[in-house]
């Protein structure tokens, strides 16, 4: 059993930036049990002044196309910006308590062991809502704590990408050259996402094929219609394992905080999430009460094996079940 302290004290030594403390916190917020839910709760509105003061990047891309390298490399290029650096990642597929979170703490090795950067696995769970839920407070922690950048990468594949986007300021999607079709596996709706698109491992023989594939991305972009930020998504190459090209990812990202600050949709993004959060959390909360509900749990089976059977229509059914609640 993990020590609990009282909501004050979590909030004053995550406030001093007690990075144990804060991991303690973030435990509390992935826990389950009510009492610690509860608890994780009152310190995050305890801390709510002290947060929404960083940059939110999110960062995605196919399984093998670079992030942690890349994030590696971009964590250590901001730290020597004076940034505080803080990695955090969803994973609704991750059943994995160990794994891959100490896979990619060792592939990030500097920067895990940088002072000025803190790296967090994704939380597990069953349920992509969930784990989003427990990365946003996350995000919030290490904001209160003192990290002005946070970068939350994707893991999963699918919709992870959307659930990202939604608690990002900056979305960043790399794409690897060469592999067939340049944008194999890519889907339309995940480019649209992209504030800046990047095009990984672009150093010796791939080299040629990296530009190749920029040209191409450009192209691609231009049937799109002009996002509501008023930033039209920019597309670099770059080569995490050589430095080269990140700073000019940077650059670009610094150049879309200004843009967006000035024209307030940075503002007025942050605003739309949290209502869409609130809206979602609801929804979360009264699914998960449904299914858990006694009455529901006994006789849902037998509805279902009726839907199956082509006894009942699966309206029907629900509108059986609901009645129930
Ligand atoms: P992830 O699965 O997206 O996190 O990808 P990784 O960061 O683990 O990288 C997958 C493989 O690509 C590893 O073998 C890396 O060494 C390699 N890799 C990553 N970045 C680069 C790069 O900039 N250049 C080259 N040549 N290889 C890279």
């Amino acid at each position: 059993m993990v020590k609990r302290f009282y909501v004050d004290q979590y909030a004053d030594r995550i406030i001093a930036g007690d990075r144990i403390v804060l991991s303690r916190a973030i435990t509390l917020v992935e826990s389950t049990l009510p009492s610690d839910q509860e608890l994780a709760q009152q310190v995050i509105n305890r801390l709510l002044p002290h947060t929404g003061k960083s940059i939110r990047i999110g960062i995605t891309g196919a399984p093998g196309v670079g992030k942690s390298t890349f994030i590696e490399a971009f964590g250590n290029y901001l730290i020597t910006r004076q940034k505080k650096v803080a990695v955090l990642a969803v994973d609704p597929s991750s059943q994995r308590t160990g794994g891959s979170i100490l896979g990619d703490k060792t592939r990030m090795e500097t920067l895990a062991t940088n002072p000025a950067a803190y790296i967090r696995p994704s939380p597990a769970g069953k349920s992509l809502g969930g784990v989003a839920q427990k990365t946003r407070e996350a995000i919030l922690l290490c904001e209160a704590a003192g990290f002005d950048t946070i970068l939350v990468e994707t893991v999963g594949v699918g919709q992870s990408e959307t659930a990202v986007h939604g608690m990002v300021d900056f979305f960043l999607l790399l794409l690897l050259a060469g592999a067939g079709d340049e944008l194999q596996g890519i889907k339309k709706g995940i480019m649209e996402l992209g504030d800046a698109l990047v095009i990984t491992k672009a150093d010796g023989a791939n080299y040629l094929q990296a530009k190749k594939a920029k040209s191409e991305v450009e192209q691609a972009l231009q049937l799109f219609s002009k996002p509501e930020s008023g930033w039209f998504p920019q597309v670099t190459i770059c080569s995490a394992l050589e430095n080269k090209g990140i700073n000019v990812i940077w650059n670009q990202i610094d150049a879309y905080f200004k843009l967006t600050h000035h024209s307030g949709f940075f503002q007025k993004k942050r605003k739309d999430q949290n209502l869409f959060w609130l809206h979602e959390t609801i929804r979360q909360a009264l699914l998960d009460n449904f299914f858990a509900a006694p009455a529901i749990k006994s006789i849902l089976p037998e509805l279902e094996q009726q839907v199956l059977d082509g006894s009942i229509s699966p309206t029907l059914a629900a509108q059986k079940l609901l009645n129930l609640t």
